[in-house]
């Protein structure tokens, strides 16, 4: 090999590997950011997190939805642009729509979503936080990078280039949308290579693995799961994504319901 050829052959990955981990630590500052967002967000609106329901009818009438993030520009959030993660393949969504936060599919552009089950499950007051009190703060997603990646095999949307991303919203299970009664594609993105990173509701941000999570089918119960004090597991019986094997958790608490 020539002394370039071997040169090259050090350095292109090398090269790679320091943008991949800069484009990791980003993506983990933006998630930050929008934990202090939502912290600001919920300390002066009486421990709410933004809520994501809307009566159905309204959601007809539109033919819109209502993304959380909406609710914390510009006042909380002021740069829409910390919702992009820079590996995300359709990144320039959001700068596109950031011109005008109006765009009626702005919610479908971001990287990240939020909890689902947090801002909307009974009818939204488990959006109430500390009221609910989660055992496991720490260990709680709340946002993470969303996916799909790719628009392969999804549902098309008129005015949408790229895969649709619910919202904006984490489902707990694999995709079924009651929003719109179809059955679309997982939401699990591998972006991040070893999976996603995530922000947990005390503000936290760690790594979760998501290869094996998409590979497997989705169980009503996992023990390790269940020994994590998850809800889903011990009190709701819902079928979810399991992230139990990095230690997080869709919820840990009581629901209105109990
Ligand atoms: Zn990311
Ligand atoms: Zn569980």
């Amino acid at each position: 090999m020539s002394m370039i050829g071997l040169l090259i052959s050090i350095l292109i990955p090398s090269l790679k590997q320091s943008m991949d981990l800069a484009a990791d630590t980003v993506c983990k500052h933006n998630l930050r950011e929008i934990g202090h967002c939502l912290e600001l967000y919920r300390t002066e609106n009486d421990g709410w997190l933004p809520t994501a329901v809307r009566p159905k009818l309204e959601i007809e009438a539109v033919g819109e939805r209502d993304p959380w993030f909406l609710k914390l520009y510009p006042t909380y959030l002021p740069d829409p642009m910390i919702l992009t993660c820079p590996e995300d393949p359709f990144r320039y969504r959001m700068a596109r729509a950031g011109v005008r936060m109006n765009d009626p599919f702005v919610s479908e552009y971001a990287s990240y979503g939020i909890n689902r089950f947090i801002v909307s499950s009974g009818d939204g007051f488990v959006a109430e936080v500390d009221r609910y009190q989660p055992t496991k703060p720490h260990d709680t997603i709340l946002v993470a990078d969303l996916g799909p990646d790719n628009a392969v095999g999804g549902p098309k949307v008129e005015g949408v280039v790229g895969p649709i991303r619910n919202a904006s919203l984490l489902l707990w299970d694999d995709g079924f949308d009651p929003m719109t009664g179809y059955r679309s594609r997982p939401w699990l993105t591998k972006r991040h290579r070893r999976g996603m990173n995530v922000l947990t509701l005390a503000g936290g941000v760690r790594e979760a693995r998501t290869l094996e999570v998409m590979r497997r089918e989705i169980n009503h119960y996992y023990d390790r799961c269940s020994a994590g004090g998850c809800t889903f597991c011990n009190d709701l019986h819902l079928a979810h994504y399991s992230f139990a094997r990095d230690h997080l958790y869709w919820w840990t608490g009581t629901t209105p319901s109990e």
